[in-house]
């Protein structure tokens, strides 16, 4: 229209129909892949979890169970200071005192309670009582021994399979269904097990791409995209055709669509 400024960017994003909520349509795979580009163009490969032991991965990814990194950071730091980032080490510790070095994690006892679970798969595992067994381990037998932890639920026995195995199993989180229904490819509420799959029935099993993938959303979602006020005008993904009407009409109104 007349008058009006060009909304730039708008013909980057793959053509053709709306794909429709975890659509096999080769355009759902496209978008999927677009999504990703403009996330890493816009805030560069996050380095999660580089150079630590495999070990720290996996207590950091029960740690971080309903609370904020910053506190699973002072909880890993107690551990460190103990000499108890091993599974040895931390299965021979009693489980009040474990509990205390956590505890800014929150739910430290439940927490206390599901590291030793962890730890005591990881031994039984590992055919020398160390953990790089269990993480050499196929990752489909290893998942369902994630999934049979206490207290270890999918994004959690993921986590570590991405994290710590280098394994390519993709990680669902609360910001991976806001984005995905914000964007018209999931309803939001699906079943923890149809995004996943979803997700690696449309991108190649690499585990690199499924690690900076994860680690991108979770930036947009913390730096962009939060629950009830998505900052849509400066964010990278605010040109798509089919974003959610109502979040486009503030894009529009703010006349700072991507470009
Ligand atoms: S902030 Fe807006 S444009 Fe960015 S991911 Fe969220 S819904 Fe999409």
């Amino acid at each position: 229209m007349a008058g009006q400024p060009k909304k730039p960017g708008l013909s980057a994003w793959p053509a053709g129909a709306a794909p429709g909520p975890l659509s096999e349509a080769p355009r759902a795979g496209k978008r999927l892949r677009f999504i990703y580009e403009r996330l890493l163009a816009r805030f560069g490969p996050r380095h999660w979890w580089p150079g630590e032991s495999p070990f720290e991965v996996m207590v950091g990814a029960v740690l971080t169970q309903n609370t904020a990194w910053r506190n699973v950071e002072k909880a890993m730091a107690n551990l460190a200071a103990h000499g108890l980032l091993t599974a040895e080490a931390m299965a021979a510790v009693p489980d009040e005192t474990l509990a205390g070095l956590i505890r800014p994690s929150g739910y430290f006892n439940v927490k206390a309670r599901r590291l030793k679970a962890l730890v005591g798969t990881v031994l039984s595992l590992g055919r020398g009582g160390r953990e790089p067994d269990m993480l050499a381990m196929p990752l489909a037998a290893q998942r369902e021994a994630l999934l049979g932890v206490t207290g270890v639920g999918p994004e959690t026995a993921d986590s570590i399979l991405l994290y710590a195995a280098n394994l390519p199993s993709f990680v669902v989180d609360a910001y991976t269904r806001r984005l995905l229904s914000r964007h018209g490819l999931a309803k939001g509420d699906e079943p923890y097990g149809d995004i996943r799959d979803w997700f690696m029935r449309h991108l190649p099993p690499d585990a690199p791409l499924y690690n900076e993938y994860h680690a991108l959303i979770v930036t947009v979602g913390h730096q962009k995209c939060g629950p009830r006020r998505p900052d849509c005008p400066s964010c990278p993904l605010n040109d798509d055709p089919l974003l959610d009407p109502r979040l486009a009409g503030a894009v529009a109104t703010s006349g700072k669509a991507f470009g």
